[in-house]
Order: C-alpha cells, then structure tokens, then sequence
C-alpha cells in the first residue's frame, strides 16, 4: 500500500468497500483536533473519523458510525436535488448527511444500481 494513503471500512454490511483517504487530509484533522467526515465512494455511507486503529497492522483507521442504521436511509428524491426520508422529511444532500450520515445521491444511486459488490472489500 503506498504510504501517502489511509484506509477504512465501509461497516455498510452489505457494501463493505475498502476506502482510502490522502494520509496529508487525516493529519491535519488530527492536528487541528476537527471531526473529519468520509463518505463511502460506494455506497454514499459517512463515517466519522475518530482515531487510528493501532491493533491492525498498517495505516487503519477508526471511525465512528451514526447513529440509527436503518431509519436513516432516504427513500426518494425529487431528481433536483432533494431528498426524501423515512419520515417523509425533505432535505437538501448537506441536510441529510448531517442528519444522517449517509449521502443520498450516492446510496440511491447504489441502491438503484442492485447494491453491487464493491471489487475492493473488507474482510
Ligand atoms: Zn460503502
């Protein structure tokens, strides 16, 4: 693995793609002491980094899910922009990643194309 790269799991059960992240973005996160969020380049899951993982060997990362897995997810869009959750609450793609730690473009484009395997999991 080069070494100018940090990577994460997607705890998206069904997703599970490995992700990497420019080691320079991570360090300043660290220095500056700020919450850094990732989402996954598949499935459109964010996740919160939080500390590296120093039990697995290499340059893991350890990251924090949202909260509430599955009412979180978005069951529409309008096609401009807006989406739609599970409690019929309408939100711009910033609305609903703060809300929810999912970006809603991505999942349902994901979830449209049959949640397909990423090439790149985790084990
Ligand atoms: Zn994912």
């Amino acid at each position: 693995m080069p070494e100018d790269k940090s990577h994460w799991c997607c705890i998206n059960k069904e997703c599970k793609k490995m992700n990497s992240i420019d080691e320079s973005i991570v360090k300043l996160a660290e220095e500056r002491k700020k919450p850094l969020l990732m989402p996954c380049g598949y499935c459109g899951y964010v996740y919160q980094f939080v500390e590296r993982d120093t039990e697995k060997s290499g340059d893991w990362l350890k990251c924090l899910p949202f909260k509430g897995m599955e009412k979180r997810l978005p069951v529409g869009d309008d096609g401009v922009g807006n989406y739609k959750d599970s409690l019929n609450k309408i939100w711009s793609v910033e609305g609903y990643i703060n809300e929810y730690g999912v970006d809603p473009e991505k999942y349902l484009k994901w979830v449209r194309a049959r949640k397909p395997k990423s090439k790149q999991t985790c084990p």
